[in-house]
């Protein structure tokens, strides 16, 4: 057995924990680059709290997940008005715009250079420029993951930028910041925090370090998704979802996904969709055709006890089997109210071509078994 584990610097989690941000900023730089998603009234206390500090600070707002122009335009933005730190305060959007800025600011050559599949994925030389992640949304763990996701509408296809040196410095963790999430974005963001988790326990890279976090996080996202969803300001189960958005982070960070987001990275860039929404749409088809797949040729794999202990973990009962855990996540996705991927324009005329994007997709490497051309079609056909 060998692995490794990376992750931020410094995680702080807690509810009220944000108010401390103006010391803790204080120690990583004069002037602070502070990007936020549309709304700043979740950021607004946090600025002046900056402020108040002694920090200065320049403001960047963006709306939407982030495309590679959007980046470049921080980017651009935070040089010129010489940023010595970067602070994102937002859901995964705004939280990998940041770790873009982070990067760039210490490392010089174009955006381009240093992207996966549509550049020449380079890799970073310098450390990137301190940065804080603070999490308004619990589902992606991007505030601990090594990667940033940007859209290249001109290509059609999501891709990473990717290095250890792009770990924020600090991940910030409140979440009473998470309260004001509606339902729909605390169904959608909350499925996909558990889609990562249920992905990295069942993936062929999990190790004995993601298994106990994955556990754990998708116990408490098991228990706690439908309350949040129920009741936003519900403390236990909002601070339950940020422990499994953070977890499923943290595992992700150090083992590999599988086919949910081997599908979802290709269709986010063929398709104006949220991400945690396909990954919800996706969920329990990718379950069954894995299952299916393992029982009639790897019957021996480990990945059939894993999906056995997901039920078990999930339900909450002793005797439940891998067919229970796969009923209780469409109950779930029924009572969320997840939308089929015909609801984001998702079309059968293209499933050739998401078939095969996804096939190249380096989180479909990670699930537990390889899935036939037809096998990935019938899923597509099944959550449409
Ligand atoms: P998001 O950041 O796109 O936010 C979704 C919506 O919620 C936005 O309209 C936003 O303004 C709003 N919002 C955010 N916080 C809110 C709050 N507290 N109250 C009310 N509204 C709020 O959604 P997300 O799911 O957090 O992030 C998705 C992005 O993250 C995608 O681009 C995806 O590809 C990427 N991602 C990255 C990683 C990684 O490791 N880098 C992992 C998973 C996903």
């Amino acid at each position: 057995m060998e692995f490794e584990f990376a992750t931020a610097t410094r995680i702080i989690f807690g509810l009220g924990t944000v108010k401390n941000i103006g010391s803790l900023a204080g120690k990583m730089g004069r002037r602070a680059f502070v990007i936020t998603g549309q709304s700043t009234e979740r950021a607004t206390p946090m600025i002046d709290q900056l402020e108040y500090a002694g920090i200065e600070v320049a403001k960047f707002r963006i709306s939407g997940e982030p495309t590679t122009d959007l980046a470049l335009a921080a980017v651009e933005e935070a040089r010129r008005h010489t940023c010595d730190f970067v602070i994102g305060i937002g859901g995964g959007s705004v939280l990998d715009t940041g770790k873009v800025v982070a990067a760039l600011l210490t490392n010089s050559g174009k955006l381009r250079d240093y992207l996966e599949v549509i550049g020449k994925g380079q890799p970073l030389k310098q450390k990137s420029a301190p940065y804080v992640a603070i999490p308004t949304t619990a589902g992606t763990g991007t505030e601990v993951t090594r990667n940033a996701v940007l859209d290249s509408p001109q290509h059609r296809v999501k891709v990473s930028m990717r290095s250890p040196y792009m770990l924020p410095e600090l991940a910030l963790i409140d979440p009473e910041l998470s309260y004001s999430m509606p339902p729909a974005i605390t169904a959608v963001t909350g499925l996909d925090a558990f889609t990562q988790l249920l992905e990295v326990f069942v993936a062929c890279r999990a190790n004995p370090l993601t298994d106990g976090i994955c556990r754990e996080g998708l116990q408490r996202a098991a228990g706690s998704l439908e309350r949040a969803y129920h009741d936003g300001r519900d403390a236990a189960a909002r601070t339950d979802m940020c422990l499994a958005s953070l977890f499923g982070g943290l595992a992700l960070a150090n083992a590999k996904l599988g086919a949910v987001h081997g599908f979802a990275g290709p269709l986010g860039g063929m398709y104006n969709a949220p991400h945690g929404a396909l990954c919800a749409a996706l969920l329990p088809f990718v379950m069954e055709a894995n299952i299916n797949a393992l029982q009639s040729r790897a019957s021996e794999s480990p990945a059939l006890n894993r999906y056995d202990e997901v039920a078990r973990l999930i339900t909450g009962s002793s005797a439940a089997r891998a067919a229970d855990g796969i009923a209780w996540v469409q109950k779930l996705c029924l009572k969320l109210q997840v939308q089929p991927l015909a609801a984001y324009g998702i079309e059968e005329k293209d499933f050739t071509d998401i078939v095969a994007k996804s096939r190249k997709a380096s989180s479909m490497k990670g699930n537990p078994i390889e899935l036939t051309k037809e096998e990935l079609l019938e899923i597509l056909q099944k959550a449409l």
